[in-house]
């Protein structure tokens, strides 16, 4: 097996049937890219820029963010780098910036819901962000957006310090796609409407699932409820992908269903572009996937869709699909 692995490194990622796919690595800091390189990353789908915020003692400085993100985009030589802004609360606390005690931390103020408030540490990270984007190839994505305003108001801070570095003379790449993160089930019902606006979604299903199982994904009392492969969360997964493809736009995915072996099959019969995991996943989800026909994947996933009325019937079928 590993000697096999080996030689998928510098492979692409396709199916015994010639379709290609992106596998990408969820990274937290520029030092994780030697994994990335060593495993065959193709991408960094998911750059977790918290990391960034909590191993400070302080509010890291433009410059500091600079540098991290320069570093990534080099590290990644040209290679696409999504890196989502920081995603604060729910259990992720900042010891310089007190956030009040909630009820549902989780449901609460976290993410770009702080970003939009706290509006000039915001602009900090994305002039950072815009700064360091002519060393490589940079994708902005946002997460924890629920509605269109809100998205459109992060775009439109984004779109303002543009301009003014570019006033200012600062150099900025004019091909930055932007995207957000769909792991709040109102934001996967209308993706028709977000693909209009966005260039990319990536599924958050750590998130998406919990929101839309309504069980917290840190409770073992309730983790019986945590069912990627339930119909609901496919349904949810699946127009999200059609929604991004009908408007020419790519679908990837960040959570762990994203390197989960049982999910891969489905996901490949989906037709998600891009796979973004733990580096150390990687090569044998390339493998696996090298051994699936995505024509009958995609027979699979109609029928688990469809068909199946539980997760245990869906994870049944993958396994009579893939034998
Ligand atoms: C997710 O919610 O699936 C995700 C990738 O974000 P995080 O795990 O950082 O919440
Ligand atoms: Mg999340």
């Amino acid at each position: 097996m590993k000697a096999e692995w080996d030689k998928l490194k510098d492979a692409q990622t396709v199916t015994a049937d010639g379709k290609h796919f992106e596998l990408a690595a969820n990274i937290g800091t520029p030092k994780d890219l030697e994994g990335v390189n060593n495993n065959g990353g193709e991408a960094v789908g998911l750059y977790r820029t918290e990391f960034l915020y909590m191993d400070s003692p302080e509010l890291p400085s433009e410059d500091a963010q600079f540098e991290a993100y320069k570093a990534v985009l080099e590290g990644m030589n040209g290679k696409p780098v999504v890196v989502r802004t920081m995603d604060i609360g729910g259990d992720k606390e900042l010891p310089y910036l007190p956030l009040p005690h909630e009820m549902n931390p989780f449901l609460g103020y976290r993410a770009l819901r702080i970003s939009l408030v706290e509006d000039d540490m915001f602009r900090t990270q994305l002039r950072a962000l815009l700064r360091a984007s002519v060393y490589g190839q940079l994708r902005i994505m946002f997460p924890m957006v629920a509605t269109l305003k809100e998205f459109r108001a992060a775009k439109a801070m984004l779109d303002e310090e543009k301009a003014k570095l570019i006033a200012d003379g600062v150099a900025v790449a004019d091909d930055i796609q932007v995207g957000i993160m769909i792991e709040i089930p109102a934001a996967a019902v209308i993706a028709d409407k977000f693909a209009k606006e966005v260039d990319f979604f990536s599924v958050g299903t750590n998130d998406l699932i919990q929101y839309t199982m309504a069980a917290d994904r840190m409770n073992e009392r309730v983790s019986y409820l945590y069912q990627p492969y339930n119909p609901s969360i496919l349904r949810l997964i699946k127009h999200v992908i059609d929604s991004a493809h009908a408007e020419g736009k790519w679908a990837g995915m960040c959570g762990e269903m994203a390197g989960d072996q049982t999910a891969v099959p489905l996901l490949v019969g989906l037709g998600l572009d891009e796979f973004s995991m733990s580096a150390t996943s990687i090569l044998k989800t390339r493998s696996l996937m090298k051994r699936l026909d995505s024509t009958k994947m995609a027979e699979l996933a109609d029928k688990a869709i469809n068909d199946c009325d539980t997760a245990e019937e869906v994870v049944a079928l993958v396994e009579e699909y893939t034998q």
